[in-house]
């Protein structure tokens, strides 16, 4: 009986992840875990808070998803996984995408350290934005 029970509860975990993965995967918007929160309960409403957050920082440990610190908000997830920055709009706190041509930066000082990766915050006005003033 035990088992069928946690048999049970291991199955509605996993259907219950990939629906959360089915959500944040397909809002392509860079959401916080609130974001995700509030479209996977549109759909299936017995889901909680603490099991959305649970399943992003799962992505994240798995590496399906990354996660994206703001600096002046909650941290948004991002299913894109080429290495790239972000942009964020101070207006609408929309966040994007900036793909950066070029190579990594070299350091100035030599203090030995080699950059092998990074991805920097950019902020400034998004385009609808922009149009709507
Ligand atoms: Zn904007
Ligand atoms: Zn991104």
């Amino acid at each position: 009986m035990q088992d069928s029970g946690a048999k049970c509860k291991a199955q509605r975990n996993t259907k219950q992840q990939s629906l959360i993965w089915d959500v944040f995967s397909s809002m392509h918007n860079h959401p916080t875990a609130d974001m995700v929160f509030a479209a996977v309960a549109a759909r299936d409403e017995s889901i909680g808070r603490a099991t959305v957050y649970r399943a992003l920082h799962r992505f994240v440990e798995k590496g399906r998803a990354i996660c994206v610190p703001v600096y002046d908000g909650a941290d948004r997830y991002d299913e894109t996984l080429l290495p790239h920055s972000h942009a964020k709009c101070t207006k609408c706190g929309g966040v994007s995408d900036v793909f950066i041509r070029g190579t990594l930066p070299e350091i100035e000082d030599d203090c030995g350290f080699t950059v092998q990766g990074g991805a920097v915050l950019y902020y400034g006005c998004c385009a609808a934005c922009r149009e709507s003033k």
